[in-house]
């Protein structure tokens, strides 16, 4: 409070049109007193000055608060969505922005098209939307089709604590908008909301605000939550030892539910499995279907009522039945594509224990297990804020969606493994694999916290304090963990184009946004510098190259700027289609089901087998033979896309060939978005989405590898020859530029068998080995003449780029160079 008296004194020229209007909300007597409970209620008046008199605030509450269900209300009704302008607010997960524009659409009892939202392929956002609730990737695209979001009257910046990236740019954005805006007639009001008081990114940053915007503090009626650590720490089975605990709480521990955290979908299936073998749940006679499933939307109730009727005669419903359900993997849950729930590529044993079952449990107080995760279906993920059939335990066991973005009532115990599972990037070599690491203090902090809610409670961490005093005390922004070449692109068209200066609230380092403009260079999206001056002048010529037009176009394209290469490059020989088809595919993160998974039981097992004979079969098949074969993985994807969408894209086609149906139909999206950015600049080509795309011709075919080259470019990979092979882990092994160990073609690749001597891949994981995923063969003699950019064709010794290529037409790849280009020194690997 004493920030919003300081800035009192300088807020008087601000903001003649406030308003004034109160628009009455018609709340049904529960939802009015659900909602008085809520801390932030009490702060209502308080939020709505300090919106009035500035142009920027922050509201830190502690999850659960109800900041992001409350605060758009509070501005809905204090008219700032009857001027014309809407009410837009950002959140990082595309979960959060779905089901918190429904539930604010429920509490407000107004329609979905008056509280919408939008993410990346869908929303239902209508001309009488006044509050739009929608992923940060969004409200970027937006900016760059109206730098001053004049449709908008406020944003809100949920979730800022999270640090996304695409978070971190729209705050660095906004405040220059913000400003730009209040000039004129119709100012626009920035909020930004936290999980954390930790906000001196925000507030303490010169660059970014001038005047330091107020903080208001939510204070949560949190009771007091006692940790208890693990004596030792178990380094390999977590899982197991949650399992121990939670068994242990329930047996000896007063009534209140458990919320376990684990790290991914994989463990938290698996620990659901156990729970629920330990203590069989026998649903009581006095819970009818039409109790347990109390609280759900209204099409939803009307659906399960229609149901209920022709399953009245059943016994009961079967509630294990989403154990069966598809493990969705490999899908990424945020625009900006942190995916920490998941399990893509994970190696991580997830072998049964063997105490598995030996547990004897009473099973005379039910345990009611609910799994919860990003990716988890909204029905299913709707049971969390259900009260637990009568007479039994709530037991959630959950990935970190849980520890912010969803708050889940009723819990009293907390069982936290301490970790997260993270995607890493390699800065230098761009390979990402995904890493279960220790998470922050703030974030376990929270964790503990979800246990006192309600009552006090109890945290249970599975480690020790001493491991606990070794965390980093808060988790890495996102933007420094990650290649930015994408964010500089978008800047850059933004005509931004001294990036190192844009206000980042945590700027990413010197080294990978050096490395971001040298790829955006070599892919012709930004102009060549100047080669020739002194080091120093060129370095800073490097970091201030203005966009192209090629740039300009790459831009439109929503996908990453490789990609955008090759869209760009599309329309020749009449492959855009098939470009558009095949960037769509390698756009969406995995399109396969992983069948490698380790079985849940012997059934699924001989299934598994039989499924994975079936996918294999027809990866051959889509590969096609002779020409086509040469595209590799590009090829099978290419004719995956095809063959599906011949057959109208149905679950059961998907199901039965092995393909992520969710996948597949954000592909068949995607295709019609690029075909419209495509059209949109480049209107004489005039490509359209073809359901009955016939495959490509031999001649197209190898205008493809081409294109795909021409993108891929500082992908690209030799073949180590026999006579080059000293050291046997050498073997079938591929020299890549950047890295001192061999790389390889994965099992599952189309040029398993094939070893062509180049190729490109669309990227390196690292799992068991490091494996090149989304490979095509390449032509040696095209390496020169498409890429002349990254080949030198001098004496090898003075070859100051990756590629070297002699006068009797061989072409190496030089030892992992120190530098990329002329002299450009790289960080060493950072993990
Ligand atoms: P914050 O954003 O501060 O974390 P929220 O506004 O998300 O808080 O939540 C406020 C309250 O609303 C919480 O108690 C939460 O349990 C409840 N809530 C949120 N979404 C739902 C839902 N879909 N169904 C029932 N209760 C919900
Ligand atoms: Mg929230």
């Amino acid at each position: 409070k004493q920030n919003q008296k300081k800035d009192k004194g300088n807020a008087k020229n601000k903001i003649m049109s406030q308003p004034t209007i109160f628009i009455p909300v018609d709340r049904s007597p529960e939802i009015q007193e659900a909602r008085l409970k809520l801390p932030i209620l009490a702060e209502e008046q308080v939020v709505m000055e300090a919106v009035r008199e500035n142009p920027c605030v922050v509201i830190c509450g502690e999850t659960g608060s109800g900041k992001t269900t409350q605060v758009p209300q509070f501005l809905y009704e204090a008219g700032y969505a009857s001027g014309g302008g809407i009410i837009g607010i950002t959140e990082p997960r595309r979960v959060a922005a779905v089901s918190m524009s429904h539930r604010v659409a429920k509490e407000m009892n107004l329609p979905t098209q008056v509280v919408s939202y939008q993410i990346r392929y869908e929303g239902n956002v209508t001309s009488d939307t006044k509050i739009k609730f929608m992923t940060d990737g969004v409200l970027l695209k937006e900016i760059q089709k109206d730098f001053l979001l004049q449709r908008y009257s406020v944003i809100i910046i949920d979730e800022a604590h999270e640090r996304s990236v695409y978070t971190d740019i729209l705050i660095g954005l906004l405040s220059r908008i913000v400003p730009l805006r209040n000039k004129k007639a119709k100012p626009l009001k920035l909020l930004i909301m936290s999980a954390t008081l930790r906000v001196e990114d925000f507030t303490d940053n010169q660059k970014l605000f001038k005047t330091p915007p107020p903080v208001i503090k939510v204070d949560a009626r949190q009771f007091p939550v006692t940790v208890h650590f693990n004596k030792r720490t178990p380094l390999e089975d977590y899982t197991g030892e949650a399992f121990h605990k939670t068994c242990k709480i329930h047996r000896m521990l007063p009534p209140g539910g458990i919320l376990v955290f684990l790290t991914g979908q994989a463990e938290v299936h698996s620990l659901c499995r156990r729970l629920r073998n330990a203590f069989p749940f026998r649903k009581s006679s006095t819970v009818t279907e039409g109790e347990e499933e109390a609280d759900t939307s209204e099409a939803m109730r009307k659906f399960k009522k229609a149901k209920q009727k022709k399953t009245m005669s059943l016994p009961r419903i079967d509630l294990d039945n989403y154990s069966a359900l598809p493990v969705d993997e490999g899908d990424e849950d945020r625009e900006a594509g942190i995916e920490d729930e998941d399990d893509g590529g994970s190696d991580i044993d997830l072998g049964d224990d063997p105490t598995d079952g030996e547990t004897k449990a009473d099973p005379s107080i039910p345990l009611y297990v609910l799994p919860l995760y990003s990716l988890l279906a909204p029905e299913q993920q709707a049971k969390v804020f259900r009260p637990p059939p009568p007479g039994t335990r709530l037991c959630v066991i959950a990935t970190n969606v849980a520890e912010t973005s969803l708050t889940i009532p009723g819990i009293k115990y907390v069982v936290d493994c301490g970790r997260v599972k993270k995607r890493f990037y390699d800065r230098v070599t761009g390979v990402s694999s995904f890493k279960v690491t220790w998470t922050s203090q703030a974030s376990a902090n929270q964790r503990a916290g979800r246990a006192g809610r309600t009552e006090p409670g109890h945290c249970y961490r599975l480690y020790s304090s001493a491991v606990f005093g070794d965390f980093s005390l808060f988790s890495e922004a996102e933007i420094t963990r990650r290649p930015v070449e994408d964010l500089v692109l978008q800047m850059k068209d933004l005509n931004i184009e001294k990036v190192v200066n844009f206000p980042f609230p945590t700027p990413p380092s010197a080294e990978a946004l050096a490395a971001a403009e040298q790829l955006l260079v070599s892919l012709g999206a930004l102009e060549e510098p100047p080669r020739t001056g002194r080091v120093k002048a060129m370095q800073r010529a490097r970091l201030t190259c203005p966009i192209t037009p090629l740039g300009r176009a790459m831009a439109s394209f929503p996908v990453a700027p490789r990609y955008a290469k090759m869209l760009a490059l599309g329309k020749q020989q009449d492959c855009l289609p098939y470009v558009i088809a095949v960037v769509a595919a390698m756009t969406v993160r995995e399109i396969f089901e992983d069948l490698d998974r380790p079985a849940r039981s012997e059934d699924e097992n001989s299934k598994l087998t039989q499924r994975r004979a079936r996918l294999a079969q027809m990866r051959r098949l889509w590969a096609g033979q002779g020409a086509s074969l040469l595209l590799g993985d590009l090829m099978v994807m290419l004719g995956a896309v095809g063959a599906c969408e011949f057959a109208g894209c149905t679950p059961k086609f998907c199901e039965d060939n092995g393909l992520r149906y969710k996948a597949m139909v954000e592909i068949k999206r995607l295709r019609g978005q690029l075909t419209n950015a495509v059209n949109a600049v480049c209107p004489e080509v005039s490509v359209f989405v073809d359901p009955k795309m016939t495959p490509p011709t031999e001649l197209q075919v190898v205008c493809l590898r081409q294109i795909v080259l021409a993108g891929l470019g500082d992908h690209l990979a030799r073949r180590v020859q026999a006579e080059d092979i000293l050291d046997p882990k050498w073997k079938n092994g591929y020299k890549t530029p950047l890295m001192d160990d061999p790389v390889f073609i994965h099992p599952n690749s189309a040029l398993f068998k094939t070893l062509p001597d180049f190729v490109v891949y669309q990227e390196i994981m690292e799992t068991t080995k490091m494996y090149m995923r989304g490979v095509s063969a390449v032509e040696a003699e095209w390496v020169p003449q498409l890429l002349p950019q990254y080949c030198h064709f001098g004496s090898p010794l003075e070859a100051p780029t990756p590629w070297f290529c002699s006068s009797t037409g061989t072409i190496r790849c030089h030892r992992p160079s120190t530098f990329f280009r002329v002299g450009w020194q790289l960080p060493a690997v950072e993990m």
